[in-house]
């Protein structure tokens, strides 16, 4: 398994940032990487607070 911890990934057709939860199934796109971090956050925060605390 590899996982890109430092955040998403450019998609080469669009602008929109991408990235994937560790912990679930979750996955999350926005138009620019705070927007993203924040999206982010939000679902940790949900659905996984114990590593949102953490992170
Ligand atoms: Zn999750």
């Amino acid at each position: 398994m590899s996982t890109n911890r430092r955040g998403g990934y450019v998609s080469s057709a669009s602008d929109t940032v991408e990235r994937e939860c560790d912990r679930c199934e979750w996955h999350g796109a926005a138009g620019s990487y705070p927007e993203l971090i924040k999206r982010y956050q939000d679902h940790l925060r949900d659905e996984h607070p114990t590593a949102w605390l953490r992170s």
